[in-house]
Formats: C-alpha cells, structure tokens, sequence
C-alpha cells in the first residue's frame, strides 16, 4: 500500500531507508497500470526518464542527503499539461501544439528538481485550462475515481485524479478561476490556489496572465504546506513574482485550536442553486471550526454577483491575446494555406477546439474598438470593486468560508453542451482570483448516494496562506474526510 501513503509518511521511510525511491516510483507506475485504463489521469509517462531520476535519487539518500536539504527526495510527482518540462511533451490538451517539446524548464520545475522530486508524467486537462471538467481536452475526459460515470472537475481534472487515485504522491496544476480548488473538491484532495504573486509563472503556458497561478494537489494540507515551501518564492524570470521571504509553512501545523481566529460566512454566497448537502457539509464544518475556537461572523462582499461575468470578459480578453502566440509558424502543428493569413486561419481552426475558439472571439470582441470601454475597461472597474470587498472583508476576520463548489461531481456530458453551467460551477472559486488573494480546498464530507467528496474552500488575504494552513490543518486532524479513499484509490 506504498501508494497511498502521504508525503510525509513517505520521506519518513525514505529517510529511514526502508523504502526506496525506485520502490516509490514502481507503486505509482502500478497504480498507473491498475486503475489509469478506468480513470485516464496521464497523457504520457517517461518511464526511463522517471526511472534514471529515481536512481539519482536512491544515490542521494544512500549518500546521507537529508529531507530537510531537498524535502521532496525520491518523492514521484506529476505535472499538469500546461508546465514546461525540459524534454518532455506540452500539448495543454491541444492538438495546435502538435510534437511540441519544452525546450527548457518553468521555475516550479527546476524548484521540484532542486527539491529532489521524481517527475514522472503529464496530466490531462481543460484545453489552455479553458473548462471545468476536462472534457474540453482534446485528448479524452479523465474519469472521477469516486463514481467513472462522472467528471473530476477542471482544468485540472488529471491532476486531482492522480493524487485522490493514489497514482502520484502530489501533482501540480494551475488556477484561473478555480481550476484546482474545484477539483480538488470533486475529488477528495487538498488544493491550494496561492496569492498571485506568490509562485513563478515562468514556464507556465498562459491562459488569463492576471489570473493565472501554480499550486499544489496533495493529500493532506501538511504535504501542502511541504510542496509550498518548494514551490514560493521571488523569481526575476517573472516580473509579477513578488521579492519577499517565503514563510515557515509548516510551523502552520502546531496549532489544534483556533482561539482568537475569526472566520467569515460570506452574506451573497447563500444562492439559491447551492445544493442541499452542500450547504449541510459546509454548515457543520462552520460549526466545527467553532468548536475548535473559531468566531465565526458574517461578512459580506457586495459586488460577487459581478464575479462570474467580470471573470468571463477579462479572462478571454486575456486569452485571446496569450494564444495568439500559436500561430502555425512559432509552435508545433502547421496546415499550410496560400498565404500567411491562410495558414493561420487553417491551422487555428483545425488546432483549437470549441471552447478555446469560443474564448478567443469573446476575448477579441471586448477588447475591439468601440466595445472595448463598454465590456473590458468596465469589468477591469468592477474587479477593482471585487478586490476592495475582500480587503474590507479581511479588516474583520482572518479567513473566509464557503462550499468550493455548489455541487459534489456532476456527470460526463450534463453540462458539457451548455457553457453557462458549466460555467456557473466555479461561482465560489472566480472571486479569489480576480482579488488576487489565496484560496485553499479541503474535503469536509461526502454525500450520501453515491458516495461523492465535498470541499470546504477557505479564501485568506493576500499572502495569508499560513492561516489558511493552520485552519485546514486544525480541521482536517479532527475530522475524518481526508483518511477515506475512492475506490479506485
Ligand atoms: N473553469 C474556469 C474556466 O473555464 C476556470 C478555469 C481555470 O481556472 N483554469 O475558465
């Protein structure tokens, strides 16, 4: 049962050496093996790549090299699709980039690398993350290992089913407007979103390049807490990375009360589609942190019912400027045409997909003249608004509380042919990221038939993700929700 072990349960051995890290490696690639048919979590894995790094890593460990010099040694981890691995394939689930190989290494990557981290596989995804379900992949939709009748959530679908599937030990992906918080909820794992700023975008493919931010998938929030302390931190490569000392996050962890904590219920989240066992689960974990010593009080963010439509006019304008870039003559596939516009237009209309095409010419629209001050500049206006709710909100508590999601893992194919659903299934996650602040997803129960995760997301204030650890930590160590494992785990 290596496989399901945590990553600190897992360093513990390694560093006692009755594991090794090739060991570690072989029960994902089984696990790979066993249950990938059924939930289809990995777009490719370099085996002999993954293998050679396990070696290094079993010479390291057998060299004395401590966790405390590279935390994550000999730990196997997979990659969203949209992070540049050198040598390694980056599709973003697309068929525009063709054959294309990253030539050198995103910042998180070389950081997983410096940390010891065995990096073995690329995961499927949301086309350009445009979605919340993976079915947008051009590839395949990944499965939930809770119920393989229904989606995992998106864009980073893979990677929460990778890690609540027990295939990788962590894995990374990346959050726009909820796309690791919300699957991270449908499938049962801890998801961090960090402050925009916090982690380097170097090497990560832009979708909305204001919104975007890496974060850790992982089992429990201390392996969280151990990935961020990898993964923060001022790079030059990323002039809206912020030069400023990444904090302790595991001294997070101590704490079992919460006395002196106060935690916002957000007044304009009570909607009225918030489904029933939703609200019950998010209802007792309130209840819950306050019995753990937590004041829980009102607060109230008046501007949220702009969040959804802010979000979908400033996100695409983003995009359609970000993805401009494939072209047919700098990236990976080419169809020829007569002449430069038709190349162009062949190879954008045969390599992108519906909804990233969708995105594009809603993107192009508001940002065109005359309509440019009606839709962007306005929304532009509003998230300033958005952003000055959640400041006001955090001069009276220390974090907020909601659902993740307003429903537990929905099935393939029930909102794939209405983009206004699906959209609305991030209407809990959108906020954070127009703030610009953190949010963290941890599972606080199931419902009742079939057996489906629920996650209690907690949103802190700009570089306010060591309260979000020492909430969650303290939750998590007194509930049960996190010990339990999907059935294809
Ligand atoms: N589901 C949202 C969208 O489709 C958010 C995606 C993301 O966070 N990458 O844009």
């Amino acid at each position: 049962m290596l496989h399901r072990l945590t990553i600190s349960e897992l360093t513990a051995r390694l560093g006692r050496r009755e594991v090794s890290a090739r060991e570690a490696l072989q029960a994902c690639l089984d696990q790979v093996d066993r249950v990938d048919p059924q939930v289809k979590a990995f777009l490719s894995i370099d085996r002999t790549d993954a293998q050679a790094q396990a070696d290094a890593a079993d010479q390291a460990l057998a060299s004395g090299t401590r966790h405390a010099e590279k935390p994550l040694l000999g730990v196997p981890i997979a990659l969203k699709d949209v992070l540049s691995h050198r040598g390694q394939p980056l599709n973003c689930a697309s068929k525009i980039l063709g054959k294309y190989v990253s030539p050198y290494d995103a910042t998180v990557v070389s950081r997983l690398k410096d940390a010891g981290a065995i990096l073995f596989g690329r995961l499927n995804m949301d086309e350009f993350a445009m979605g919340s379900s993976t079915e947008n992949s051009a590839y395949w939709t990944s499965l939930n290992p809770w119920d393989t009748s229904r989606i995992p959530g998106g864009s980073s679908g893979g990677c929460a089913v990778a890690v609540a599937a027990n295939e990788a030990f962590a894995t990374i992906g990346s959050d726009t407007g909820g796309s690791i918080r919300q699957p991270a909820a449908l499938c049962g794992c801890v998801g961090l979103k960090p402050t925009y700023g916090l982690v380097s975008r170097y090497g990560l493919v832009a979708f909305a390049s204001s919104l975007d931010q890496i974060g850790p998938f992982t089992k429990t929030v201390g392996d969280a807490t151990t990935l961020m302390s990898v993964l923060a931190g001022h790079d030059p490569r990323d002039s809206t990375s912020v030069p400023q000392p990444v904090p302790n996050y595991a001294a997070a962890l101590g704490a079992t009360s919460l006395k002196g904590l106060r935690l916002g219920i957000v007044k304009e989240f009570q909607i009225g589609g918030l489904d029933l066992e939703v609200k019950a689960a998010t209802d007792a974990a309130a209840r819950h942190l306050a019995s753990l010593g937590a004041e829980i009080v009102d607060v109230s963010l008046p501007h949220s019912d702009y969040a959804a439509a802010t979000y979908y006019i400033i996100a695409p304008a983003e995009a359609s400027a970000n993805l401009a870039r494939f072209d047919g003559i700098r990236y990976g596939a080419r169809v020829d045409g007569a002449d430069l516009m038709e190349l162009n237009s062949r190879t954008r209309g045969a390599g992108f997909g519906a909804e990233v095409k969708r995105r594009v010419i809603l993107g192009t629209y508001v940002l065109s003249s005359g309509y440019y001050d009606a839709f962007y500049l306005r929304a532009q206006k509003v998230r300033t608004l958005i952003r000055q709710d959640f400041l006001k909100a955090f001069e009276k508590v220390d974090a907020i509380l909601s659902p993740t999601t307003p429903t537990a893992a929905f099935k393939v194919g029930e909102k794939s042919a209405d983009p206004l659903q699906m959209y609305l299934s991030d209407i809990f996650t959108i906020s954070c990221n127009l703030a610009g602040i953190c949010g963290l997803s941890l599972p606080c129960g199931y419902t009742a038939s079939p057996r489906l995760p629920l996650g209690l997301q907690l949103l802190g204030k700009p570089f306010g993700e060591e309260s979000l650890f020492r909430i969650a930590h303290a939750y998590e160590q007194s509930t049960p929700w996190h010990r339990e494992v999907a059935p294809l785990g």
